[in-house]
């Protein structure tokens, strides 16, 4: 035994290991630098450590041991907009939800990032901020293109761009010239080129000008959640996914993924361009698997987020597609605001859908809300991994060392109570801005610890979210 290298070591009789789509009794020795470096496959006890400090030897019973999440599409809003969320609070939301690691998205930070030197700052803000390991994409915008391959040195995990107004003057959306000029910046990089899928007919951008309410409409209509849900169908996110498949054809050597899918409708298509060999990946969203348009009441614009939450049947669809893997992972596209952005501080009939902030706020709550909904479904442990961890790790290159508990591997865990229920209470909620759908709701899995790199930074019994970062940035 290496005992002087064991910095922690962690015992259960539900340990999930890519060995076994059940989780088994075994025990996780950590070393110093936060590796896993054996895995054990029976429950020890303190004696066989007693070279250890008491605080080095958890035993957490029958509670579950599984990858920390990685969620990889995730919106801090730092610098710029910090008082959206932050560093601080968005990672420590994140800690409290059993995520290990989050990817931010280019956008709604000011300046956004589409420089190096943009980049730079963002990472300046970052640093001793984290309670989470946290990595960066960059972005795509008209005119920035000489800009992509010196942000893949500088360590972004890819890039986003928008086919549509994205909500923010500072990101403006792309034509599909400048997505060919980008897709050929990229050639033979092995980053990943990300769209948000939605694009109108005539491939015109929708501005904010032709997205605002005519003034003719009875105003109470605006206000509801159906007349949004009516000015996103389907049809665009099946224009966007259209054009972007016929594009990525033409560039086998660049990996092309569509982040967020709402609409059903595009999973045939999509899985005919995957059965072609197109190296394309799709993501969809936990509001999308969990939360449907029947269950928006008026001036809940809390789940507004684009593309929209659609109906009860595109909601079984997905499931359907993610259990066949046409869809490969789920994120949350954590996208939160202030309160006065949703109108929040308006009567509810007053609350305008059409030009509330579109975003859903969810990540410390991701693994319990899809936990709630796949457990239903007959769904097991290894499903979560596959989804939350696993491809997510894989999609950034990371796969050879998060999202599965190897040796070798970053000791990143997520050690929960799946059997046990809590209420999302306005007061658990740490991030920033505590809006979220899901308040109210009674969840499955209760987040007991969570571990960075061998570091606990979150742990129910001992106050919660740990009071210094442990986070790294992943540049
Ligand atoms: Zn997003």
């Amino acid at each position: 035994m290496m005992s002087r290298n064991i910095k922690l070591v962690l015992t259960s009789s539900r340990i999930l290991t890519p060995t076994s789509i059940e989780p088994r009794p075994g025990t996780i020795e950590i070393d110093n630098d936060g590796h896993i470096v054996s895995i054990l496959s029976n429950k020890s006890s303190f004696e066989s450590y007693n070279f250890l400090d008491k605080s080095q030897f958890l035993d957490v019973g029958e509670n579950v041991i599984m990858p920390g999440v990685v969620d990889i599409h995730v919106h801090l809003n730092e610098p710029g907009r910090t008082h959206w969320e932050g560093f601080e609070t968005g990672t420590k939301a994140a800690a409290a939800g059993g995520v290990t690691t989050v990817i931010d998205m280019p956008l709604n930070s000011i300046p956004p990032t589409t420089t190096v030197e943009n980049l730079e700052h963002k990472i300046e803000s970052a640093k001793g901020k984290c309670w989470v390991d946290v990595g960066f994409y960059g972005g795509v915008i008209p005119g920035n293109h000489n800009d992509l391959i010196p942000l893949i040195d500088s360590g972004v995990k890819g890039f986003k761009c928008f086919l549509i107004e994205s909500g923010v003057d500072e990101f403006p959306c792309v034509n599909e010239q400048q997505v060919r000029l980008a897709y050929e910046k990229l050639q033979g990089k092995n980053s990943v080129f990300m769209f948000h899928a939605e694009m109108e007919d005539s491939q015109k951008e929708i501005t904010n000008e032709n997205m605002r309410v005519d003034k003719d409409l009875d105003n109470m209509q605006s206000n509801l959640f159906t007349k949004f849900l009516n000015s996103r169908p389907s049809s665009l996110e099946l224009n966007a996914i259209s054009l972007i498949i016929r594009i990525a054809k033409e560039f086998p050597t660049v990996r092309t993924h569509i982040v967020h899918l709402s609409t059903a409708q595009a999973i045939d298509i999509i899985c005919k361009a995957k059965s072609e060999g197109i190296p394309l990946t799709v993501e969809t969203c936990f509001h999308y698997l969990c939360l449907n348009a029947e269950e928006v009441q008026l001036g809940r614009t809390d789940f507004k987020c684009c593309p929209p939450i659609r109906d009860e049947s595109n909601r079984e669809e997905l499931w359907k597609a993610l259990l066949d893997g046409t869809i490969d992972y789920v994120v949350s596209d954590h996208s939160p605001c202030t309160a006065d952005l949703k109108f929040l501080d308006k009567k509810t009939e007053d609350r305008d859908f059409l030009k509330a902030w579109g975003g859903i706020s969810s990540l410390q709550f991701g693994l319990p809300v899809l936990w709630t909904e796949a457990r239903k479904r007959g769904c097991g442990f290894h499903h979560l991994n596959t989804w939350l961890s696993k491809n997510t790790s894989k999609q950034i290159k990371l796969g050879n060392r998060k999202g599965e508990i190897k040796v070798g591997y970053d000791a990143d865990f997520v050690i929960w109570a799946p059997e046990e229920t809590f209420t999302v209470l306005n007061d658990i909620i740490q991030f920033k801005n505590k809006v979220t759908p899901y308040e109210d709701k009674v969840l499955y899995g209760v987040i007991k610890k969570t571990i960075v790199r061998g570091n606990i930074v979150y742990d129910v019994e001992n106050g919660g979210v740990v009071d210094k970062p442990k986070g790294e940035l992943l540049i």
